[in-house]
């Protein structure tokens, strides 16, 4: 691995949801996962709050577990576009500016994706990873309505693999330069592959929604597409180092990133001036 080719899995879950229905809405423990991605070879992770009744806690509660693991995580807000609705904005602020989180994470099944969540994201330059839930029809109006905000599809469009939404969300993620996706949980592997050859490695981001899927074995379904090793650095990391770089406030980028690709360390105290 040349210095300036971090990995990097750009969607897993941390800490305690208060739903209790499933593992996604009651607990999503870290350590486990951690080991899996050390030995992986996976340098860094972004994590945020899995489903629950409080995003403003949940964020919170990020915003710790990265501060327990600076080298290795950053972290990503969670908004509930409905209930969040009339606070979004500063709930972003505060997670930027206090918490040091560097990204929006929102979920087709809290609510449908609103303007609000979407000026925010515009406001910060944040990228915003939102799970369809293959739902893909209103990523042509909003990637249309918001072409400075770097959208994050995961899944193709579909953690259940519903072929229908995955195939029209290529033709989404080709047309549309803001427009990515990550690989995590990603079963139909030819639909990769046509994703990479479609879109473009630029488009395409490694994640392993992670801690309940595998990061090595996410990982290496990645490799596996055999990509040549540019394509291949930058869908491992090299996309996301791009996308955290766009925004607004430096990056505090986890050090094993930073180390990597040459970029200045969350430690670094040029690294706290003022937006
Ligand atoms: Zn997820």
């Amino acid at each position: 691995m040349s210095p300036e080719s971090p990995i990097i899995d750009c969607h897993c879950h941390a800490g305690k949801g208060d739903g209790l229905t499933g593992p996604w809405d009651t607990d999503a423990p870290l350590a486990g996962y951690l080991s899996r991605a050390r030995a992986a070879g996976i340098d860094a992770t972004i994590v945020f709050a899995a489903f629950g009744s409080d995003y403003e806690r949940a964020n919170r509660e990020v915003a710790r577990i990265v501060r327990g693991d600076p080298g290795r995580l950053l972290g990503f807000a969670l908004v509930h576009p409905d209930r969040d609705s009339g606070r979004i904005a500063s709930m972003i602020a505060t997670a930027v500016t206090e918490h040091g989180l560097r990204g929006i994470k929102a979920h087709r099944h809290d609510a449908r994706l609103t303007r609000e969540v979407c000026e925010a994201a515009r406001q910060w330059r944040l990228p915003l990873l939102y799970d369809v839930m293959g739902d893909v029809a209103p990523i042509e109006l909003f990637a249309t309505e918001y072409p400075q905000v770097a959208f994050i599809i995961p899944h193709l469009g579909s953690f259940a693999d519903d072929w229908r939404a995955q195939r029209a969300f290529l033709d989404l993620l080709a047309r549309h330069p803001n427009v990515h996706t990550d690989t995590s949980g990603v079963r139909r592997f030819d639909l990769l592959v046509e994703a990479v050859r479609r879109a473009g490695p630029h488009k395409v981001l490694f994640g392993s929604d992670g801690p309940w899927l595998h990061p090595g074995v996410e990982l290496a379904k990645v490799k596996a597409l055999g990509l040549a090793p540019d394509a291949q650095r930058l869908v491992l990391g090299g996309n996301l180092v791009r996308l955290l770089r766009r925004v607004r406030v430096p990056s505090a980028m986890p050090r094993a990133v930073a180390v990597r690709a040459e970029l200045p360390s969350a430690a670094d105290p040029w690294e706290r001036r003022p937006a």
